[in-house]
């Protein structure tokens, strides 16, 4: 069996020896891009250099990007522990093209190192192109042999990438792998392809347009290329399972937290052990990179993620705190590719600790209170947004949280109701605000603390970064 270290090691090592930069991943936080929450793809490390406002002495490069998608546009928080594809920290390979080779010589590279080198099966693969993309269409005939009917044309924006309202932009190809029939799920562009069985394994994106305004595009003069793999899916690939949370990393992680907790991960209690082993990666990973849990911004994200890690551990019956015992499997697992990780071990224990500590002692209380709310709650009933908001305001449980033990049941949440349960809050505060008696210095105050954020922060929007803030 390819181990997930040796597949990360070869797919650098097939585009390195291509010519290609070998660029090591950047930090989860971005550096370069102040409305971003978290890196969330290959790219994004190298925004600059696709736009020309950098320059690097390399034109092609390769990285492994350690990527976050639990907040802002991409939230993959929710899929997390309930599909076999998704994580809220994974790994995303990619090689890229600043204005060097294009569409044919990516195709080329990415059929190469899947059927040459990596020997997956091409009867197993699909390609989807962007329906108005010939050129790609095309290409998958003439360098894979595809058969037309395996070259799926795809109408939406799914096929269609875009670094914002402006800048580059272009059609992207998707390569995905077909599990077998023996699991649920249709090809891309089918009513049923959200399942497991046809899965997204390598997205490559041709950026060959400038969106110059709202209406205006203009083709680029050096057209560039950007694709991202998810590590964790091509490993259930090439190990022979089908689901990610049977590969080596996963298995080893689960291990660990089957055995201090002397429970199986099958049936009940198999999405709990998943749940753990995915917030375990992100939780350390964010640390590693500076996030400490907080009431606002990237740290309540991770909080969010911690919080939920911990009720799945009570669940399963753990009478103490749990995650920071299972940091050492993880940093055994991905210490060699990251010895961030290694470095950082000491303090992830230690924040891990605390804040399971702390969060214990409302716990029960909380999930009390959730029991009673629900006792007489139809089977799909949704939960109302006042107990949401309680629960979130007493006994510190995120939205999320609150929704993800619902959603185990076939139970909703009441988002708008909790959403003005906190705004009536928010009103109540003002209202209590006696004031100093300068009316104009007391709306500035409540007015600065708007802007730059009081104590609670409730999530994101669709739009990443923007914070909803409470005084
Ligand atoms: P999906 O449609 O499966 O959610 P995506 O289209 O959102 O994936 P891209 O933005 O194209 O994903 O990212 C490139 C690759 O990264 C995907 O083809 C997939 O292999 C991997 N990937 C994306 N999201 C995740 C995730 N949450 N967990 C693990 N791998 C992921
Ligand atoms: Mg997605
Ligand atoms: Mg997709
Ligand atoms: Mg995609």
């Amino acid at each position: 069996m390819t181990s997930t270290n040796d597949i990360r090691r070869s797919f650098l090592d097939y585009f390195g020896g291509t010519g290609h930069r070998i660029v090591p991943s950047a930090p989860l936080v971005p550096q370069n891009d102040p409305t971003l929450m978290f890196v969330n793809a290959g790219m994004v490390p190298f925004k600059n250099v696709f736009t020309g406002l950098e320059t690097r002495p390399y034109v092609t490069a390769t990285s492994s990007q350690k990527c976050v998608r639990a907040g802002g546009k991409h939230n993959d928080l929710d899929n997390v522990g309930y599909t076999a594809r998704h994580h809220t920290f994974f790994e995303m390979l990619g090689n890229f093209s600043f204005g060097d080779y294009f569409k044919e010589q990516a195709i080329t590279h990415a059929w190469t190192l899947l059927t040459r080198d990596w020997g997956l099966d091409p009867n197993r693969l699909t390609a989807t192109v962007y329906h108005t993309d010939d050129e790609a269409f095309d290409l998958w005939r003439k360098i894979a042999g595809l058969p037309e009917q395996r070259i799926i044309r795809i109408p939406t924006s799914d096929n269609f990438w875009a670094m914002g309202d402006t800048g580059p932009c272009g059609p992207c190809s998707e390569i995905f792998y077909d599990h077998g029939d023996h699991i649920p799920g249709g090809p891309p562009g089918s009513p049923d392809e959200d399942g497991d069985r046809f899965v997204e394994i390598w997205n490559l994106v041709f950026m060959q347009y400038d969106q110059v305004t709202k209406d205006d595009r203009v083709a680029l003069p050096r057209p560039s290329i950007d694709t991202g793999m998810g590590l964790e899916r091509i490993a259930a690939v090439m190990q022979g399972v089908t689901d990610n949370y049977d590969t080596d990393t996963f298995k080893a992680l689960i291990a660990a937290s089957c055995d201090l907790t002397r429970t199986a991960a099958t049936g009940d209690t198999k999405a709990s052990h998943r749940v753990i082993a995915d917030h375990l990666r992100a939780a350390g990973f964010l640390v590693a990179d500076g996030v400490l849990p907080a009431n606002e911004g990237r740290g309540y994200v991770l909080r969010r993620i911690m919080r939920r890690a911990m009720r799945h551990a009570h669940l399963l019956g753990a009478a103490e705190p749990l995650m920071h015992r299972l940091v050492p499997s993880l940093v055994a697992e991905m210490g060699v590719a990251y010895p961030e990780l290694v470095r950082a071990q000491p303090l992830i224990e230690e924040t891990l600790r605390l804040e399971e500590t702390r969060f214990r002692q409302t716990l029960a209380n909380g999930l009390r209170l959730l029991d009673d709310a629900t006792a007489d709650m139809a089977a799909d009933g949704e939960l109302p947004g006042q107990v949401a908001f309680k629960l979130y305001d007493t006994f510190g449980f995120p939205y999320d949280l609150t929704e993800d033990a619902l959603r185990a049941q076939g139970r909703t949440v009441d988002r708008a109701g909790f959403d003005s349960a906190m705004a009536e809050q928010k009103a109540a505060a003002r209202a209590a605000w006696k004031g100093s008696g300068e009316k104009a210095s007391d709306e500035i105050w409540f007015d600065i603390v708007e802007e730059l954020g009081g104590t609670e922060f409730t999530g994101y929007s669709n739009h990443a970064g923007e914070a909803k803030v409470v005084a």
